[in-house]
């Protein structure tokens, strides 16, 4: 059986995360007559919901950075731009090995601007100031050369060893569920080592993207983040309804098998179905783009990304007014050396965000625990295996983290989210590797490759470079 669309007017897209769905918008509105084909059932990708205890929740992504104005823009043309919310201001904290603090509200990464701020040095200690503060003093070369890799040879490179530790790590951690010693710092700190070749300093050049970040963000000045009142979810929401209205094809529960070049574009075979088009996006997972693209590309051999980390969400729906007063702000991260602690991060959803606060009602907390992290050998600690291994250690860790006892007894609902492979794994040199594949890419006519492996991970870089990657497809 064959699709009945005519060829080079055709656009076919796999995938139907945020990039798959924002590329199939663009090429819409080029007048391409577009298909999307996603594996599973649902859409979205990342950016998925779930219902929990009669709330529906975001079962992935839950924020955006506000250091690009991109995820923003995208809302308002889609007619959300009425309910971008920041989150409340209180600020999160970070577990220590020993104990609580407030996150320093000013960083990049948990990089502090400024090492003598009160927050950073209530982490770090006198000396630990001290030494990230030789950061300003240091020769500009230092962690700009291209001998600095990771984002933690950068770090420990300029500001030393307690900042690695008792910030970076932890923030690293709950964002790229990965050691920060194994990341590649231009992937997940884009712009900041030319940062501090202009600015002079790591602390400036922190500072200088914190600034861009509050000019461009539409939601309260000093929080990184924002988020969609009702959840982030609701773009994908808004997304599907613009495609429909654009008579864009959307086949769910289709897979991608296998890619080929024909005479005058591309075919895509699902089960016994193939699909021509003219141009082809791929917006999949690393490994599975190169796996899928490599017969028809065969330069792409040998270039797959490594699989990323295998994260688990713990959800749970607490009926405890305790936690009415937010005893650690919008949530919590942990560092790696925490003792008897499995959990990354929490995050205090209902502490958070206001409009889901209203939803749950008085007294009804939603905490969101996230498990498993790439650790350099050292830190590595065992993880729960079943559902209900999870829901005993997100249990027992809340309690240690909140300070508050969550009993079983209190849960009104929970639910454990899988995400295998979902989070692109940014290792060392993974943005030169990136870059050969793109140049792979175009090379071939009509063919474009977008998603957060080579974008960068996150809704920011991946709806900016999404963008930029199709109207450049379409030049
Ligand atoms: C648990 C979690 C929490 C996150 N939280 C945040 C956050 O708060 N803020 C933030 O900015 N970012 C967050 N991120 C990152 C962000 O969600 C991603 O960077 C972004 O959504 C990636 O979008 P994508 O389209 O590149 O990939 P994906 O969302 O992974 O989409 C790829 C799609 O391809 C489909 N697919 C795979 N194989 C095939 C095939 N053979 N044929 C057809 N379809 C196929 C998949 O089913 C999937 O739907 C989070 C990610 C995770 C996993």
């Amino acid at each position: 059986m064959s699709s009945s669309l005519t060829p080079n007017q055709a656009a076919l897209v796999l995938g139907g995360g945020i990039s798959g769905l924002l590329a199939a918008r663009e090429l819409a509105a080029a007048g391409h007559a577009v298909t999307v084909l996603e594996a599973a059932a649902s859409w979205g990708g990342c950016v998925g919901s779930h219902m929990v205890a009669g709330l529906t929740l975001d079962s992935g992504a839950e924020s955006y950075a506000t250091r690009s104005s991109a995820v923003a823009e995208l809302s308002a043309e889609l007619g959300l731009g009425g309910n971008v919310v920041a989150p409340r201001p209180g600020g999160a904290w970070v577990q220590l090995p020993d104990g609580p603090r407030e996150l320093p509200k000013t960083g990049v990464l948990g990089i502090p601007a400024n090492p003598w701020d009160p927050e950073v040095r209530r982490s770090l200690g006198f000396v630990g100031s001290l030494r990230a503060s030789l950061d300003k003093y240091l020769p500009a070369s230092i962690g700009a050369s291209a001998s600095i890799t990771s984002v933690a040879a950068l770090v420990r490179a300029r500001m030393g060893r307690r900042v690695l530790e008792r910030l970076v790590a932890p923030v690293v951690g709950g964002v790229h569920s990965a050691d920060p010693g194994l990341l590649d710092v231009d992937m997940v700190a884009p712009g900041l080592r030319a940062g501090i070749r202009e600015h002079g300093s790591l602390a400036a050049a922190v500072a200088a993207q914190r600034r861009g970040s509050t000019q461009s963000s539409a939601a309260k000045a000093g929080s990184a983040v924002a988020g969609l009142e009702g959840g982030m979810h609701t773009l994908v929401v808004a997304l599907l309804s613009d495609l429909r209205s654009r008579g864009v094809t959307l086949m769910s529960g289709t897979a991608a098998d296998a890619v080929e070049r024909t005479t005058d574009g591309w075919r895509v075979t699902a089960g016994d179905t193939a699909y021509d088009g003219g141009l082809l996006v791929v917006a999949l997972p690393g490994p599975a783009a190169v796996g899928l693209l490599q017969a028809a590309v065969p330069g792409l051999a040998g270039r797959s990304p490594e699989s990323g980390p295998d994260v688990r969400l713990v959800t749970l729906v607490v009926d405890l007014p305790e936690l009415d007063r937010r005893p650690r702000g919008t949530g919590i991260l942990v560092a790696p050396q925490t003792p008897g602690i499995r959990a990354k991060a929490l995050t205090h959803a209902t502490a958070k965000w206001d409009w889901l606060a209203a939803a749950a009602g008085p007294g009804t907390h939603v905490l969101r625990l996230s498990y498993g992290r790439l650790e350099a050998s050292e830190h590595a600690a065992g993880t729960p295996a079943t559902a209900p291994d999870f829901l005993a250690a997100a249990l027992h860790d809340a309690s240690a983290l909140l300070d508050v006892p969550v009993q079983e007894t209190d849960v009104v609902g929970w639910d454990v989210v899988r995400w295998q492979g979902a989070l692109p794994f940014a290792a060392v040199g993974h943005k030169a590797r990136v870059a050969e594949v793109r140049k792979l890419c175009a090379a071939e006519a009509g063919l474009g490759i977008v998603g957060g492996w080579v974008a960068g991970n996150g809704l920011a870089a991946v709806v900016a470079d999404t963008r930029k990657e199709i109207r450049s497809l379409l030049s």
